[in-house]
């Protein structure tokens, strides 16, 4: 077993658990963007959150509305950035799905998920719309 995050869920290496459920681990990451920035991970590998099963979405899921609140009152923060980098492109550098949930407070320097993107779309709302709901189906 060689990803890091099994590895953590599995007690092999060290990690600052902060809560452990029989679907999903939390733990600090080790290289935090702010105090009590938590990563969520559910115990099966999976890559993205695409490769997910439903019960373990659902699991996932509600472990980081349980943690959000307790998070943001433990650091005394003002809210949580919650996100996922969803695939190797997105800049996700452990391929182990990771709910990021960040402390923020209101002079902390950071922007919101929006500030990430440059605003670089080409296509009408109505034509992508269509185009995912034709995946969709
Ligand atoms: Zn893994």
């Amino acid at each position: 077993m060689s990803c890091i995050f099994c590895r953590i869920v599995a007690g092999e290496i060290p990690a600052e658990v902060v809560a452990r459920e029989p679907e999903v681990t939390a733990f600090l990451d080790v290289q935090p963007l702010a105090d009590g920035h938590v990563l969520v991970v559910p115990r099966a590998h999976a890559a993205c959150v695409e490769d997910l099963e439903q019960a373990e979405a659902d699991a996932l899921f509600r472990a980081v509305v349980r943690l959000a609140g307790p998070v943001r009152e433990a650091l005394g923060a003002a809210g949580t950035t919650i996100g996922v980098n969803n695939g190797e492109a997105t800049g996700q550098t452990i391929p182990h799905v990771h709910v990021h949930i960040v402390p923020r407070w209101p002079d902390d320097g950071a922007g919101s998920i929006h500030t990430i993107f440059p605003r670089r779309t080409r296509r009408p709302l109505g034509e992508v719309a269509a185009a995912i709901r034709r995946v969709v189906g």
